[in-house]
This record gives structure tokens, sequence and C-alpha cells, in this order.
């Protein structure tokens, strides 16, 4: 019988019994248990084989919520709640001291948000506590954008997904720390940099060798398919690379007609990054059932989104 249901009363009462579902988000499915049950917080490092010294992502129902969990708010860590949330950006600020190192993997900071989704929020109204959720995929493999990429991964493992269709985003949320009060960019993702610009100005961005492999949206194989993938600027010339081989191939736009590929997919037929965003795991899940030699990406454009794509797509050749 299939685990995927919609059914909130059904998931408020497992979570309430510190049991784990997956849930829906904006981003991508999370694997969520209640951030204070030490037995739930211990089955999703578990069930997806993450090492401990991840930290978590909480998820609470409000910006006002927020008081609860951290403290020493910086006033631009203010503004980019009261812009983008409920919405795809995760803030690393002071956690309070009643929030467990479990979810924190020791740290004195947590990453929290308020995610945009009409059943996620109501569930996370009906509960007594937050949820922690990282994405519900086993360690290093592609996130789940649809309830039956987490079915596929996990129905021995957990008793429910909250069924809420397919993820609008797709692509997990950006992270923003502060560091002297200053926002500094952990991880790309569905707000692209941009957009947190206009509301708080000129952003720090990490580079690889100031983030500590504590960081693991940042750890260098990560979101990967099982089949060797490459990223290209250059189509043709990678393909004649690999000739004989069976290729598959992820593409921003469809210009090329080539019999000599197996499978493609096409992320956009408008040159659309968000409409890309949306597709890019669900399109990685289907190259990755293919039985290919090898998936041949094609970079998209640097900017906004697709930054951020790039960014995943780097870190599923690795
Ligand atoms: P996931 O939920 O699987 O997308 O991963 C959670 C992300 O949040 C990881 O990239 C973590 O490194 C990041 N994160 C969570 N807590 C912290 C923290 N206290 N400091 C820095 N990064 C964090
Ligand atoms: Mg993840």
């Amino acid at each position: 019988m299939s685990i995927i249901s919609k059914d909130i009363a059904k998931a408020v009462e497992l979570l309430s019994n510190e049991e784990l579902v997956a849930i829906p988000t904006e981003t991508v499915y999370g694997l969520a248990g209640n951030i204070y049950s030490e037995k739930a917080i211990t089955a999703i490092f578990e069930t997806k084989q993450r090492p401990k010294f991840n930290p978590l992502i909480v998820h609470i129902p409000s910006v006002a919520y927020l008081e609860k969990i951290v403290t020493d708010i910086p006033e631009k860590a203010k503004l980019l709640a009261d812009a983008f949330w409920p919405g795809p950006i995760t803030l690393v600020l002071n956690k309070k001291d009643t929030i467990p190192d479990l979810i924190t993997a020791g740290k004195d900071t947590v990453a929290v948000r308020v995610p945009n989704h009409p059943t996620t929020l109501e569930l996370l109204e009906r509960l007594e506590f937050p949820l922690a959720a990282p994405s519900a995929n086993p360690f290093n493999r592609i996130s789940p954008t649809k309830p039956e990429h987490v079915e596929d991964y996990f129905k021995n493992e957990i008793k429910m997904v909250l069924d809420g269709g397919a993820c609008t985003k797709g692509i997990e949320s950006t992270i923003i720390g502060f560091e002297n009060d200053q926002p500094v960019l952990y991880r790309h993702g569905s707000t692209p940099i941009e957009a947190i610009e206009a509301v708080v100005g000129t952003l720090h961005i990490k580079n690889k060798n100031e983030v500590a492999p504590s960081a693991p949206g940042m750890l260098e194989r990560h979101y990967a398919p099982k089949t060797k993938t490459v990223l290209t600027d250059d189509l043709q010339k990678t393909i004649n690379d690999h000739s004989g081989k069976r290729i598959g191939l992820l593409l921003y736009n469809d210009i090329l007609n080539d019999d000599l590929i197996d499978f493609k997919i096409v992320l956009t037929q408008g040159q659309n990054l968000e409409e890309a965003a949306s597709k890019l795991y669900d399109a990685l899940h289907q190259l990755d059932k293919q039985d290919l030699d090898i998936i041949i990406a094609e970079r998209l454009p640097d900017f906004g989104l697709g930054k951020s794509i790039n960014d995943r797509l780097l870190r599923a050749t690795k």
C-alpha cells in the first residue's frame, strides 16, 4: 500500500508520537521530526544516513515564532524574514539554549525558515513544536520534488509522505548566515542572490575554502545521481568525447538534434530559469533510471536561479 497521503491529522498524530513524516515544501520534500524529540531526530540522521556533523533546518509556522528559537536577531535578518517568509530562504542565527544540540551539530547557531506550502503551514500551525526537516533523500542522493520520489527512497523506513503535489520551486532554500551582523551566503538556492541584495545590500559570498565541511549543502559531492554526470559548456564536443556510450542529455535549451542520444530532457522551452529549477531534480531522477553510461548536463546562464542550478549540477558531477 502507498504511504502517500493527504491526511494532515494523521501527520499530526505521527509527529506528536515522535515518528517521522515526509512533508511537502516549495523547495523539496523534507524528512520531518519534532525538534525536541531525541528519538525523532536520531531517526532522521539514521534514515538518511546523514553524518551527525550536518546540522538540520528548523521549520516554523510564522515570522513571529522566530523569537522562540533564536536570540540576538540582527536588523538585516529581520528585513530578510519580513521580505521572504514564508519562502525559500533559511537564516542561520544564534540559538536559544532550549534548542537541542543534536539539531545544530553542537553549534551555537541554528538554521531556521518558514516554508511556503499551504499543507505544511497548516501542519506547523497544528503542531505544538517546530519540525526539523532535511531533504527527504539518502545522504548525497538527488533531492525529492515529488511524493513518489520519497516513496521510492523510504517506503520501508517511514509510515507517511504527506502529499502536497510537486514542489513549485524545486531546489533547496538559499542559506544566509550573519558575521558581525552582516549577511553572508552559505548556500545558493531558490531565492536568487540578486533578490536578497535588493533588500539588504551586498552579500558576502563564502567560497569553498572558507566554508567548513560542517555545511553539507556545501559538500563537493551532493545532490548526485548514481550515473556518472558531467557538466559542460560545449555540448557537441562532450557528446563526441563519449561516442559509443549510452548518453543522456540534460539540456537548458533544445538546440541539438542528435540521433546518437538515448534519452534527453529539456529543462525549459522559453529560457525560463524558474521553470528549469522546478524541473531539475525530477529530470535527474528520470535520467538516473535509464541505465545510461553518462549524463551530460548543459551549464545554464550564470545569473539568478541559473547560479543555483549550476551549483547543484556541479556537485552532482563530483
Ligand atoms: P538540507 O536540509 O539537507 O538541505 O541541509 C541543511 C543545510 O543547512 C546544510 O547545508 C547545513 O550546512 C545548513 N545548516 C544548518 N544549520 C546550520 C548552521 N548552524 N550553520 C551553518 N549551516 C547550517
Ligand atoms: Mg539535502
